[in-house]
């Protein structure tokens, strides 16, 4: 009577092995493939550019310098850096890749799945969008509908995010943290891909919390972070990066939690 069944569930088995096994082994082979890539890339000379461009980077172990140069060379190949209008050096790519990468750190396999083009404007542009007045100049942009996909960002405000390092100001993070946000379709400062589910209640309250203080002049993140608690979300993890230590010490609740968001305790 059991022989039926247990012929079925071997032969599924088996079919479950014969699926997993090419799958591992593309995998695998993918994987090779991408660090060989990734391998022959990699100039040496942008070695230089991120110990003197990106503290993130000088600030890691030499184990973590070589996984972040990895990092650096797969982005390089996942997504398109354009200039409009404009031709682009090895350093513009760079810190395009850094702002993209510094977030998600903690997270080897991080993909940004709705993000193919990034476009680098000369400096603060205007965009023709119903939610953008006319004529407004801004210096980073992510969204949805006409917007997917694309990233816009002014290479002025880029290169000033990393030659002042620790004013709170990073166009190309605030950007990425955005798309990391929107990641579950919403822009509502809650990174559930990144999240714990547990935290996610307790990460609301205390956005409500701190954006009070904000708004109320007594927060050291910037006032734009009164917006709203996606902007919020992008200031605080600005702040993060740029101002751990002033952060912890100014926002202790809020700096516990964005470890346990991204992953990471940065210096
Ligand atoms: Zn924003």
């Amino acid at each position: 009577m059991h022989i039926v069944p247990i012929f079925i569930e071997g032969f599924f088995a088996f079919l479950l092995l014969l699926w997993l096994i090419p799958s591992f082994v593309y995998d695998k082979i993918w994987d090779n493939i991408l660090e060989y890539k990734a391998h022959k890339i990699f100039k040496p000379e942008w070695r230089t550019i991120l110990t003197e461009k990106v503290r993130f980077y000088r600030n890691l172990s030499p184990r973590k310098k070589k996984e972040f140069e990895k990092r650096l060379t797969e982005f390089l190949i996942n997504y398109r850096i354009k200039g409009v209008e404009l031709p682009l050096t090895d350093l513009d790519k760079i810190l395009v890749a850094a702002s993209g990468i510094i977030p998600v750190f903690a997270f080897p396999t991080w993909y940004y799945k709705d993000l193919k083009t990034i476009y680098l404007f000369p400096d603060a542009f205007t965009f023709k969008h119903p939610l953008i007045p006319e004529g407004t100049k801004v210096n980073g942009l992510v969204g949805y509908g006409q917007m997917k996909d694309k990233m816009y960002l002014s290479l002025k405000a880029l290169t000033e995010s990393f030659e002042k390092d620790q004013d709170q100001q990073n166009t190309g993070i605030h950007e990425f943290l955005h798309l990391i946000d929107m990641e579950d379709e919403q822009a509502d400062g809650i990174p559930e891909s990144l999240m714990h589910q547990t935290y996610i209640k307790p990460w609301r309250e205390l956005i409500k919390k701190e954006i009070e203080r904000v708004c109320q002049d007594d927060s050291i993140l910037n006032d734009y972070a009164c917006q709203n608690a996606a902007e919020f979300f992008a200031e605080s993890g600005v702040a993060f990066f740029e101002n751990p230590k002033i952060l912890q010490e100014k926002h202790p609740e809020l700096y516990q939690m964005l470890v346990r968001i991204f992953m990471q305790k940065p210096s």
